[in-house]
C-alpha cells in the first residue's frame, strides 16, 4: 500500500490479464505487456500505486479517457485507447498495446535527431490529437513529453518487438530496461515513416473548465506562465509540443534547465526562456498578484544577472549547421508556439495549417 503494486510475471489480474512483462514505470504507475486472455492478444495494462490519492489520480483518468472515447467515430487515431478499467487492490487501466515511446526511438537514433519527414508526421499526429482533446473534450493533457508518446508499429514489428524484449528479458536477471539494440534493429527492419504516434497518459491530464493543479508538466516542457504560477489552459500543451518538436529535429532538449548554488532550477528555465525568446514583457512578469519570485521591480532577474542571449534562428544555423531558409521556415513554425502570452499563442489548429508541416 503506498507503493508500487508488486506484480509478477504470471500473475493474473481478474482471471484475465496474465502480465508477461514490465513495459515500464512513471510516477502512478507500473505499466505492464500482459496477455488478455479472452481476447487472445496483448495488452498493456497501467497498475496505479496503492493509497488512497493514487487511487483518485487514476479514477480521474478513467473518466478523462472516458470522455476522448465518448464519440469514437470523431476521436482521432493518435489518441490511445483504453479497453477496460478494473480495481483489484490497485486501479488498473487496460489499453492498446502500443510500442516503444519517442524518448526509446531518439535514444536509439544517437544525437542527430529524427528525420525531418518522420518529425512532421508525428507532429500532425500529436496535433492532431491535441486539437480533439482541446476542442472537442476540453481537455489539458499537462505532460506532453517524448516518454508520453508512444509509437504504433504494425502488428508484425509488434510481435517481433515483443518476442525480442521478452526474449531477452530471460536472459539477462535485470529484466526491466528494454536495450536501445532492440529498437534499433527493429527500426531498421521496418522503416520508420510506416510508424505512427499515439499520445499517451492522461495521468495529469484535467479539465479546461476545472480547478486545476498549480504545477503541471515535467520540467523543460513546462509552460512559462505555468513556470511563473499564473493561470494555464491549453496553450500549456502547445508550448511544450514546441519543445518536444525541437527535440525531436535536433536530438537535443530546447531547454535543459539546471539548478546551480545561488539559483534554482526554476530560476535558470525562466533565464534560458529569456534568452532564447527575449524579455519577458513586464505586464506577465508580474500578472501574478503575489510579488514576482523571478523579478526584481525593474524587471530584471533577481538571481541570475548574466544572460547568453542566442535566437532560435541563430542556434539552428550555428549550433546545428542548418541552412539559412530551413532555420527560418522552422523558426516560423516554432516561435508562434513558444509565444509568452497564452491567448496570443498558436493553437493545435493553426499549426496543423502551417506550411512547415
Ligand atoms: P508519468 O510518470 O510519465 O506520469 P505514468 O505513471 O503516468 O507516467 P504512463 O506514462 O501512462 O504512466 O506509462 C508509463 C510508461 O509505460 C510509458 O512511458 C511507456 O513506456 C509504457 N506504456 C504506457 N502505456 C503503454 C502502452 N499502451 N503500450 C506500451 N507501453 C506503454
Ligand atoms: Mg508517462
Ligand atoms: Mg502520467
Amino acid at each position: 500500500v503506498g507503493g508500487y503494486c508488486p506484480v509478477q510475471k504470471g500473475d493474473t489480474f481478474h482471471g484475465r490479464y496474465r502480465a508477461v512483462h514490465k513495459l515500464g514505470a512513471g510516477y502512478f504507475s507500473t505499466v505492464w505487456l500482459c496477455q488478455d486472455t479472452v481476447e487472445k492478444r496483448h495488452v498493456a495494462v497501467k497498475v496505479a500505486k496503492g493509497g488512497q490519492s493514487f487511487a483518485e489520480a487514476a479514477q480521474d483518468e478513467i473518466s478523462l479517457l472516458q470522455c476522448v472515447r465518448t464519440f469514437p467515430a470523431c476521436t482521432p487515431e493518435s489518441l490511445q485507447a483504453v479497453r477496460d478499467s478494473l480495481t483489484v487492490l490497485h486501479v488498473c487501466l487496460v489499453f492498446e498495446l502500443l510500442g516503444p515511446s519517442l524518448r526509446c526511438l531518439m535514444r536509439s537514433h544517437g544525437a542527430q535527431g529524427l528525420p525531418l519527414p518522420f518529425v512532421k508526421k508525428a507532429l500532425q499526429q500529436v496535433l492532431a490529437g491535441l486539437q480533439f482533446l482541446h476542442g472537442s473534450c476540453r481537455i489539458i493533457h499537462a505532460d506532453i513529453k517524448p516518454e508520453n508518446i508512444l509509437l504504433r508499429v504494425d502488428e508484425e514489428s509488434l510481435q517481433k518487438l515483443l518476442h525480442e524484449t521478452v526474449a531477452w528479458s530471460r536472459s539477462t536477471d535485470l529484466g526491466l530496461k528494454k536495450p536501445a539494440g532492440i529498437l534499433a534493429s527493429q527500426s531498421a527492419r521496418c522503416s520508420i515513416m510506416k510508424m505512427g504516434v499515439k499520445i499517451a497518459d492522461l495521468g495529469s491530464a484535467c479539465w479546461t473548465y476545472k480547478p486545476l493543479a498549480k504545477e503541471i508538466q515535467t520540467q523543460p516542457y513546462r509552460a512559462l506562465e505555468v513556470l511563473l504560477g499564473l493561470e494555464y489552459s491549453t496553450p500549456a500543451d502547445v508550448w511544450s509540443t514546441a519543445c518536444l518538436a525541437f527535440e525531436m529535429v535536433t536530438g537535443e532538449c530546447l531547454f535543459e534547465p539546471r539548478a546551480g548554488k545561488y539559483f534554482s532550477r526554476d530560476d535558470d528555465h525562466v533565464a534560458r526562456i529569456i534568452e532564447l525568446l527575449g524579455r519577458i514583457p513586464p505586464e506577465i512578469a508580474f500578472s501574478w498578484k503575489q510579488k514576482s519570485k523571478f523579478f526584481s521591480s525593474q524587471g530584471a532577474l533577481l538571481r541570475i544577472s548574466r544572460l547568453f542571449p542566442c535566437s532560435l534562428y541563430n542556434t539552428l544555423t550555428d549550433r546545428y549547421n542548418w541552412t539559412n531558409h530551413e532555420a527560418a521556415s522552422f523558426t516560423s513554425f516554432l516561435l508562434p508556439m513558444l509565444e509568452y502570452t497564452p491567448a496570443k499563442r498558436t493553437t493545435a489548429v493553426k499549426c496543423l495549417q502551417h506550411p512547415w508541416l
